[in-house]
């Protein structure tokens, strides 16, 4: 058979993965209405019973292995649903009415769907974890791959359309070798989440959810390719590579900062999908410096309503005590668009979730919200000068109400996310009403070059290099407060030369990025990093930027 070649996609998180892929499934299919046994209730009855327990079990068996508490909670509550005798009786009296198994769950699930979804808030938000039930057992009874991350022992290669926060909560990174999404860019949740547990990913490969479950792959994070059945000698020289990589790593213990003694603190995003006590212990033994973005989402995903006062207080102090010593820096509550929370759905349909309310324009909306998170973050900080910053600032009048907000709080330090080309254009003016920016290249880029971030489509227009994103990073970086990034972009090494170059004092990235981010800056002096980045401005395409900062990078600096 002719070698059809490697699929190809975009890497965003290094190395390399190789086992048999596992497809994600998305939705279990209806068993048809109306479908009926052979007669034979009592092992029709048994079967249900039999998907049932079966269910239960390893979600009782996933709760044990969950990493964060609220995980495990939705777990155990879902096994008690999978047992619990009124639904059984339910799937009985069905399958005695003669109909199929699969149809008599189903149905006997939907009344108690229906009475949930019609109750209050709070059980309406359990719909899911139900439906999830359901259709755990019907694909047990229908003999399909089960829905969601597939549970296995053995290593593989997660394949999927695209992962989503819930997903990925209970992801074993000790077994999932690779990450593979059809969908999903460069600033994705995926990418985001596979960089955070330095697992390699490659995502917007077309076909890849096409690879039969059990195919052999060789995923190249860093190339961005998917080989299937690749020989023994390329799997081997893979592993080499990545040997190679790993003993090239520098010291840890070394402050960021280029090679004649600019500091550039190099601090970790702490929050994303991995959970908050993973993140902080990859933020230690990474070496990170601080904090420069706490995601405060976690805090608030699955819920009926905002987390209480006290749970609040306690969460971020466990932050700050991780870094007593660096910065510390919080972002308030980022509900909406691509941070979808069910207590806080947007206020009508919106055809562009993106354009749409999110943000401090959701916080604006909900001041109540804002408020009492500000008053636990003051309560937790207990004069410590951390950060609070806003996300999906757009203009100097927003960014003046939120930093009066914070310091009415006794919250000294308000700072902007510059997120949204208004806001870098005019920074100067936002500069006016806050302490500091942070750069979120992720959504600049999403709204600089008008491109979706959650389309894998126009996964080349997310890219961080884009021109006109580093032009409008320069106007934050010049606008007279201290500017860091804290997006996607600051985990490339050389585009994090670049935007220490554009005048950005601080780096914030996922923590197993730091090591290589610290390595390629303390090669360069300011000088370097400044002609780097004129050179990537100069340019017309990313990829030109890119590689005309590659051009002035690949000296490194003797030590001054
Ligand atoms: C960003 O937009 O770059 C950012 C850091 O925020 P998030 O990815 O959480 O939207
Ligand atoms: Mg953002």
């Amino acid at each position: 058979m002719p070698d059809a070649g490697p699929l190809r996609g975009t890497g965003v998180s290094p190395g390399s993965g190789y086992g048999p892929v596992r497809r994600m499934v998305g939705t279990v299919p209806e068993p048809p209405p109306g479908a009926r046994h052979d007669s034979d209730a009592a092992a029709e009855t048994a079967a249900a019973f039999a998907a049932l327990a079966r269910v239960a079990e390893s979600l009782e068996d996933l709760a044990g292995r969950a990493a964060d508490d609220v995980g495990r909670d939705v777990l155990v509550a879902q096994a008690l649903m999978a047992r619990d005798p009124e639904l059984a009786a339910g799937v009985a009296a069905r399958v005695a009415a003669g109909l199929a198994a699969p149809r008599a769950v189903w149905e006997a699930f939907g009344v108690h769907r229906d009475a949930l979804a019609a109750a209050d808030a709070y059980l309406a938000a359990r719909v899911a974890d139900l439906d999830d039930v359901r259709d755990r057992a019907v694909a047990l009874l229908l003999d399909v791959p089960l829905p969601g991350v597939p549970v296995a022992d053995e290593p593989f290669v997660l394949v999927a359309r695209d992962l989503a926060p819930a997903d990925t909560a209970l992801l074993d990174p000790a077994v999932v070798v690779a990450f593979v999404t059809e969908d999903g860019g460069p600033t994705s949740h995926t990418a985001i989440l596979a960089r955070a547990l330095g697992v390699p990913a490659v995502v917007a490969v077309r076909g890849a959810t096409d690879l039969p479950d059990g195919t052999p792959v060789l995923v190249d994070g860093a190339a961005g390719t998917v080989r299937p059945g690749p020989s023994p000698a390329e799997v081997r020289a893979a592993r080499v590579r990545d040997r190679t990589s790993r003993r090239a790593a520098p010291d840890p213990a070394l402050p960021g900062g280029t090679r004649d003694g600019r500091r550039v603190p190099l601090l970790a995003n702490i929050g994303g999908p991995a959970g908050v006590r993973a993140d902080l212990d990859a933020a230690r033994a990474h070496g990170a410096e601080g904090v420069g973005l706490l995601r405060t989402e976690f805090l608030f995903l699955d819920r009926a309503e905002a987390p209480g006062h006290d749970e609040q207080v306690a969460a971020y102090t466990e932050v700050f005590a991780a870094f007593p010593e660096g910065d510390v820096i919080v972002r308030v509550l980022d509900a909406g668009a691509d941070k979808r929370l069910a207590f806080l759905p947007p206020p009508a349909p919106e055809p562009n979730p993106a354009l749409g309310e999110r943000g401090l324009r959701m916080l604006r909306r909900h001041p109540d919200i804002l408020t009492a998170q500000l008053a636990a973050l003051a309560a937790a900080a207990a004069g410590r000068p951390v950060g609070v910053m806003a996300p999906m600032v757009t203009g100097a009048d927003e960014a003046a109400g939120f930093a009066a907000l914070c310091r009415d709080a006794g919250l000294a330090r308000p700072g902007a996310m510059i997120e949204v080309p208004a806001a870098a254009l005019r920074a100067r003016d936002l500069a006016r009403a806050v302490e500091f920016f942070s750069v979120g290249t992720n959504d600049l880029a999403q709204y600089a070059c008008a491109a979706d971030r959650q389309s894998g489509a126009l996964a080349r227009l997310h890219d961080p290099w884009q021109p006109a994103l580093l032009d409008l990073v320069a106007l934050a970086a010049g606008a007279g407060v201290p500017c860091g990034v804290c997006g996607e972009g600051a985990a490339d090494p050389i585009l994090a030369c670049v935007l220490v170059g554009l005048g950005v004092a601080s780096l914030s990235m996922a923590p197993p990025s730091i090591p290589a981010v610290r390595e390629e800056l303390a090669g360069h002096t300011l000088d370097r990093c400044r002609a780097a980045a004129a050179a990537a401005r100069a340019a017309r395409t990313a990829p030109a930027a890119r590689a005309a900062a590659r051009a002035v990078l690949a000296r490194r600096d003797r030590p001054v």
